[in-house]
This record gives C-alpha cells, sequence and structure tokens, in this order.
C-alpha cells in the first residue's frame, strides 16, 4: 500500500478563508492582518482587548527522548487539537514556525505530518510572514552598529576581542561557523574573528518568544550583552542604541501568525527558537493569546520531555504566569523498539519484547513530568507497522506506572484517531487535578538548579563543574542574575550527556563545559556537552530534490 506524502495531503486541503478562521476564536476580521488568503497577524491591539478573559485550559504534548524512528509530537500536537474541536470543544493549536536551514537539509518539516497538518505547509515551512526574516535584520542590525562603534573610535572601549555577538543566517552553512570580518584595510575597519549562527538560535529569537508585549520586548533586547571592556565590564544593546531600532523591524513579527489545520481548525504558529541553548517553545504571545479566545490550547515543546517540558515548565511558564492542565507524553511503538535495542533497520519487524525492554525510558518520563505536578497521558502515536501485541505491551506498561496509554491514529485519519485521547483530555483537564509548580525557587544558587534539574530530571549522581564555572556563575550571581531560571543544553538523545545511552540510565554524571548568559532572553544556558549553533547540510541535502513542476507547485518539500 503506498500513502500520500505530507505535501500532497497539504495540497489537497479545503482551506477556508483565514477570516473564518479567526471568526472562531471571535477575532473580527478588521483585526486580522492578512497575509495573502490563509494566513493572518493578530493584531497588537486586539490582543490588549482581550487581556481581561478568563483563560482556557493548556495542554502540553511532548515525548520521549527522540530516536530516528521519529515520534510525531508535532502531527499529535495537531492531532490532538482537531481531535478537541471534533468532540465539541473550542480549541486552538500552538506551534512553533518553521527554520530554513533544516528545510533544506534534512527531511521533515515543522507543521505536522499526514491527516494532522497545518496549512499551508509550503508556505509556513518557507518565507511564511517574513519573521524569522526579521529577527535575522534585528539581529545583524545590532552587529553592524557594534562593529560601526568600534570603527568611529570605539567611546565604549569594547576590546575587540570579547565582542561576543555574532551575526545569524537562517541557513545551514558550515561555512560561516568561524570567520574574520573588516579585512581588506582600513576602511573596512578592525580585523577580528567571529562567525555566524543559524538564527533560531539568536537570542533575539528567544527574547520575541519570551516577550510579553513590545515594551517588554525593547526592554530585553535593550539588556543584550554583546561586547565585554578590557577589564571585562559588559556593553548592552542599550550602549550601542540599537535596542529601539531593532523593536521598529519586530514589530510585525511580534504578532502571532493564524492558520489552520486540515480540518479547519485555528492554529497559531509563532516564533520558534532553538530547544538547546534556548528553550524551544512557540511564543509567550502566541500561547497567551490562544488561552484568551480558545477553551483549550495544545501547545508541543521541542525534543523529549527531559529538556522540552522541563524549560517550557522551569522558563516559559514561570516567566509567562502559565499552568498546564495535563501533559500528553508521546511515544512510538518503533522507538521503544530502539531504546529497547533494536536497530533502525529492523523496526518493520514485531519484537514485544525489545518494546517492553524499551518502554522505561517512557516511564520516565511519565515519573518526571507528574513531579511538576501535571497529570499525565500517553499518547501511542500508531504507525501503519506497529502490531496489536506491540501496543498492547506499551498499554500494560503505562497502567503499571499508574497512568493511561492511549492508541492514537491521528496521522491515518485526522482527528477521528484522536477522539478518544481528546476525550480523555477533556476529562482530566476539568476535573482540575493539576497543581503545577516549577521544580525550584528563583532564589536557589544557579549550580544548585543545575544540580536539581540534573539529579531529579536526568536521574545522574552528580554535576561535574570545575572552579572556572564556578566563579562565573558566582560573578552573575553577584550582578544580579542570580534569579534567573537555567536553560540546559545538552543531547536530546539520552536522558545522560552522552547521546548513545537510550532507555533509562542511573549513576551518570553531568559534566558542565560552558556556561553564557542571555541577560535579554533572561536565563543561563548551561551547556553540557557538544553544541551546534551552525548545522552543516547533509551529504545529499533535501535541497537538491526541491522544484517547482509544470504546474508551478512545489516538489520535494516533504
Ligand atoms: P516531532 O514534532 O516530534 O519532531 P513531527 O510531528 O514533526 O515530529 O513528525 C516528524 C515526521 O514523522 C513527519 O514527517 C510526519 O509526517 C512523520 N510522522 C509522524 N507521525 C507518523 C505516523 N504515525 N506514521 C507515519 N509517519 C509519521
Ligand atoms: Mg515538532
Amino acid at each position: 500500500m503506498s500513502y500520500k506524502s505530507d505535501i500532497e495531503i497539504a495540497r489537497e486541503a479545503n482551506k477556508k478563508p483565514i477570516q473564518e478562521i479567526g471568526e472562531k476564536l471571535g477575532i473580527p476580521s478588521d483585526h486580522l492582518l492578512p497575509y495573502g488568503h490563509d494566513k493572518a497577524k493578530v493584531s497588537q491591539d486586539f490582543i490588549n482587548s482581550v487581556k481581561g478573559n478568563k483563560n482556557g485550559k493548556l495542554v502540553l504534548v511532548t515525548a520521549i527522548n527522540p530516536t530516528p524512528a521519529g515520534e510525531g509530537k508535532t502531527t499529535t500536537t495537531v492531532g490532538l487539537g482537531d481531535g478537541l474541536n471534533r468532540i465539541g470543544k473550542k480549541a486552538a493549536v500552538c506551534i512553533r514556525e518553521a527554520s530554513l536551514g533544516p528545510c533544506f537539509g534534512m527531511k521533515g518539516g515543522a507543521a505536522g505530518g499526514g491527516y494532522a497538518q497545518v496549512v499551508p505547509m509550503e508556505e509556513m515551512n518557507l518565507h511564511f510572514t517574513g519573521d524569522f526574516h526579521a529577527i535575522t535584520t534585528a539581529h545583524n542590525l545590532l552587529s553592524a552598529m557594534i562593529d560601526n562603534h568600534i570603527y568611529w573610535g570605539n567611546e565604549l572601549g569594547i576590546d575587540e576581542r570579547r565582542v561576543v555577538w555574532r551575526r545569524v543566517l537562517d541557513m545551514n552553512d558550515r561555512a560561516l561557523r568561524d570567520i574574520v570580518t573588516s579585512l581588506g584595510g582600513v576602511a573596512n575597519g578592525f580585523p577580528r574573528q567571529t562567525g555566524f549562527d543559524i538564527t533560531v538560535a539568536s537570542e533575539v529569537m528567544a527574547i520575541l518568544c519570551l516577550s510579553t508585549d513590545l515594551e517588554d520586548l525593547e526592554h530585553r533586547l535593550g539588556n543584550i550583552i554583546v561586547a565585554y571592556t578590557r577589564d571585562k565590564q559588559p556593553i548592552t544593546c542599550r550602549d550601542i542604541k540599537a535596542d529601539g531600532a531593532m523593536t521598529v523591524l519586530l514589530k510585525d513579527a511580534m504578532q502571532p501568525n493564524l492558520v489552520q489545520t486540515l480540518e479547519n481548525n485555528p492554529a497559531f504558529v509563532h516564533g520558534g527558537p532553538f530547544a538547546n541553548i534556548a528553550h524551544g517553545c512557540n511564543s509567550v504571545m502566541a500561547t497567551t493569546t490562544a488561552l484568551k479566545l480558545a477553551d483549550y490550547v495544545v501547545t508541543e515543546a521541542g525534543f523529549g520531555a527531559d529538556l522540552g517540558a522541563e524549560k517550557f515548565m522551569n522558563i516559559k511558564c514561570r516567566k509567562a504566569g502559565l499552568a498546564p492542565s495535563v501533559v500528553v507524553v508521546v511515544a512510538t511503538v518503533r522507538a521503544m523498539k530502539m531504546n529497547g535495542g533494536v536497530a533502525k533497520a529492523d523496526l518493520g519487524a514485531e519484537n514485544v519484547e525489545a518494546v517492553k525492554k524499551g518502554c522505561p525510558n517512557l516511564g520516565r518520563h511519565i515519573e518526571n513530568v507528574k513531579s511538576f505536578g501535571v497529570p499525565v497521558v500517553v499518547a501511542i502515536n500508531h504507525f501503519v507497522t506497529d502490531t496489536d501485541a506491540e501496543v498492547q505491551a506499551v498499554k500494560d506498561y503505562v497502567a503499571e506506572q499508574g497512568s493511561e496509554a492511549i492508541l492514537c491514529q491521528h496521522w491515518a485519519k485526522g482527528s477521528e484517531g484522536t477522539e478518544e485521547l481528546a476525550t480523555r483530555v477533556a476529562a482530566i483537564a476539568e476535573a482540575g487535578q493539576a497543581n503545577f509548580a516549577p521544580l525550584y525557587p528563583d532564589d536557589m544558587p544557579l549550580l544548585q538548579k543545575v544540580e536539581t534539574i540534573a539529579k531529579r530530571i536526568y536521574r545522574a549522581d552528580e554535576v561535574l563543574a570545575d572552579q572556572k564555572i564556578r566563579n562565573q556563575l558566582k560573578e552573575w550571581e553577584d550582578a544580579g542574575y542570580g534569579n534567573l531560571p537555567v536553560c540546559m543544553a545538552k543531547t536530546q538523545y539520552s536522558f545522560t550527556t552522552d547521546p548513545r545511552r537510550r532507555g533509562a540510565p542511573t549513576g551518570h554524571s553531568v559534566p558542565v563545559r560552558e556556561v553564557r548568559l542571555s541577560a535579554g532572553a533572561g536565563f543561563v544556558v548551561v551547556i553540557c556537552g557538544e553544541i551546534m549553533t551552525m548545522p552543516g547540510l547533509p551529504s545529499k541535502p533535501a535541497a537538491e530534490a526541491i522544484k517547482l513542476n509544470a504546474d508551478g507547485d512545489i516538489e520535494g518539500l516533504f
């Protein structure tokens, strides 16, 4: 049997004009700023006007540690949103925008998959409403103004060797990771070593996603530390006087984008920070707005629950005053098998024993999420190769953990495939069982915050940090940054810092290699292992297969 590709399904969608989608949420059409017929931004004035509304219920979709088998968090987020609408709830979906880098690199879109997708998927995966271009431009304006300041006399006394603000581009381009700028003579400035990161790794992206309004955005942009003086005093974006112009460039990008699912239900697609050196969730603006307009808001956090859900709770929810009512942990039979030691090539054959062996990874994520005081439901994202016995093995395991696993077939069937999950999620949310609390208080010392996450979420015995790192954290505490949350950057493939250790390992230690202060975004990044902020393209990039066909349709985009 052959299946339609995501783009084929998306192309056949019966899209409604975006004004009709807005109507479902009570957004008057003059407050929708249309970008074509099927995309619109929601006006800042309208957002301000609904601030007094009661909040709907927030549902987080997270997952086990990702494997090359694929989990389907976005697909399940969209499927559950449609499922809730199907059972008569007013629900909206909130997901991240796509980065062009991975789009032309490895296959895999950001709009969901099968019959659980957001449309228009081509545009969403390409330029969309230009938000990422605006972020790139705002970021690079600051870069240009720093070098310009140095060129015209360097009144602030910036140490050219200590400029920490790099440049960004929304492209996978390893050639730009480390570069020398200002070559070519006196008129071009002072040569210095720097480099490019991908746009989603920009602190401007994290700031846009955490800001509550334009004033907050401008304030946070001003706080960015861009360089240090010779005696190591920080120079901020405010010192460079770039915060005002950057806010102007980001004014439209701050307004959330409204699109629709294949079943014509509302979906907000806004922001897309990296999930390692940043917090990996869609914007606070989109989530808080959706909560004012819908009874249920289903949103996704990047990577597995050890990174994504932890940051969603400890960074986004803490800072934006949000509290999830229920968390859905996505698991697949295939990923359980891989956690149980099966190679990717052998995933097609039934192997109940391997499924059972891999389940402890899921079990630990369930336990971890519950430790935030939030009830958990497991969604088994069904693949056509899964057998009944394998599915039953996951259900039995989850029942032993005191939770429930529900088989979901949204990829193949749309909302019909998530009716049971939606019914259960709504029942739990309405019962009001959640008693959410972040894992640590604001005033805990920074290193202790790292230890709390390492021990309680990763189940490590210890955190290894040398004196240099401890001193740095202490310096930031003395400078008034001690109350910030920490943003862990480690591999998404394992609870440990070793990507090869699947399952539910114990007895490991978490070495901290580097710490960085994102003073604008408002967190301290704790880097444990190799973290790439400018990806490269694979030997056969997806771009080679992307083209326009004779009808002018895009081919090869998943
Ligand atoms: P995540 O958000 O966890 O990264 P996605 O939801 O984006 O994952 O899904 C990744 C890819 O896997 C998509 O191309 C999607 O079409 C595919 N996929 C998801 N669920 C299924 C499924 N049940 N069967 C087949 N393919 C699926
Ligand atoms: Mg996703």
